[in-house]
């Protein structure tokens, strides 16, 4: 079987490591991205370089169609899709609870939540027995972030349930179903949310005392794909230095 992963939000950060890492492992690859289409177009180009199969597509996870028409370019152009990845995500500043706009709520619930919810239902329209999704929360799902992003924390939250109650609704179709938590990841997400240094401030309180690469996040990932982990569904494995 043709493995064809479709990796959301991946023209940056942790999503780019792990298309290249998929990549590399054979998958043909799908590159969301939402507005970055220099930068989803030259990783395509480096992993067509390095002799692996690739495409860009533009899509918004909160938006019904463009999920649909992520899912028909891909199975189109790569074949049907049989392991997604839903990383797409959003930060805003550090802004205590009070201070969380109605729109700023529902953005980030909605980039969660609901582009998870919608990207696995598509996918599960496409996905054989042995596929796999993973879905990346964030170790904030544990802390609830207060005084920095409740929205955030409450929305990596909602992924978590759904990533249990998904797993165990669709076990016996031999589809597994999981999660990641990364700690504090080395990307410019943080700057997004409006302090590019935060992972180096914040290293001290780390027990392993540095913040993690997106490679480290994205060797979690394909592993949980992976047949490796054939029998491991409804997890969430943390990768955050032990905080
Ligand atoms: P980045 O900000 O570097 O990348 C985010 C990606 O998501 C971009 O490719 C962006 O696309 C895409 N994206 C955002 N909104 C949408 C949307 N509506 N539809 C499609 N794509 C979208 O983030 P990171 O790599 O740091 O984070 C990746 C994931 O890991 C996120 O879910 C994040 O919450 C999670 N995480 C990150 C941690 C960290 O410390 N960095 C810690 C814990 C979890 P474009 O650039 O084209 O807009």
């Amino acid at each position: 079987m043709q493995k064809v992963v479709i990796v959301t939000g991946a023209s940056r950060g942790i999503g780019a490591a792990t298309a290249l890492l998929l990549a590399k492992e054979g998958y043909g690859v799908c590159v969301n991205y939402r507005q970055r289409q220099d930068q989803a177009q030259a990783l395509v180009a480096q992993i067509q370089a390095q002799g692996g199969q690739a495409m860009a597509c533009q899509a918004d996870v909160t938006q019904e169609a463009d999920v649909a028409r992520l899912f028909e370019c891909t199975a189109r152009q790569l074949g049907p899709v049989t392991h997604l990845v839903n990383n797409a995500g959003i930060l805003f500043t550090q802004t205590p609870f009070e201070g969380i706009s109605l729109a700023r709520f529902s953005q980030v619930l909605s980039t969660h939540v609901l582009g998870c919810f919608l990207c696995c239902r598509q996918a599960l329209g496409q996905l054989p027995r042995g596929g796999a999704i993973v879905n990346v929360s964030s170790a904030a799902a544990r802390t609830g972030a207060p005084f920095e992003y409740i929205d955030y924390a409450a929305a990596k939250g909602a992924m978590d349930s759904l990533t249990k109650g998904l797993a165990l609704e669709v076990a016996e179709r031999g589809i597994r179903v999981n999660g990641v938590r990364p700690g504090f990841i080395h990307t410019q997400m943080h700057a997004d949310g409006g302090e590019p240094d935060r992972v180096a401030r914040l290293s001290p309180q780390i027990p392993l005392k540095r913040g993690g690469s997106p490679e480290e996040v994205a060797n979690a990932i394909a592993w949980l794909l992976s047949d490796q982990a054939s029998f491991v569904t409804g997890s969430i494995l943390d990768i955050a230095g032990g905080k």
